[in-house]
């Protein structure tokens, strides 16, 4: 059974939801998606196995710890979205299995 999990993934989704209900941008889903999966590549990855009771903790402490580059990478990457959206391509997507 996989129990780790990259929370990064989470602070950039919290993070990209927070952004977005403040900002004027479009928050389609392939440009909500592009945008977190953008940031998400200039970021490490912060795998943990985590429970209910530390994940709160472990997302307090990353959320501290890469908050700058947190940032840096969703403001850039809200940039290049913003700049060439492809809301607007058939492009064929799947959707990842969790
Ligand atoms: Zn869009």
């Amino acid at each position: 059974m996989k129990l780790y999990h990259n929370i990064m993934e989470d602070l950039v989704e919290e993070y990209y939801d927070d952004v977005a209900s403040r900002q004027n941008i479009c928050t389609c889903e392939r440009c909500r998606n592009d945008t977190i999966a953008l940031a998400l590549s200039m970021l490490p990855a912060h795998y943990a196995v985590t429970n209910v009771g530390n994940k709160l903790s472990k997302l307090n402490s990353l959320r501290r710890q890469a908050a700058t580059d947190l940032q840096a990478a969703m403001f850039r990457s809200i940039d290049i979205v913003a700049a060439a959206p492809r809301h607007d391509d058939d492009e064929f997507l799947v959707p990842v299995e969790e």
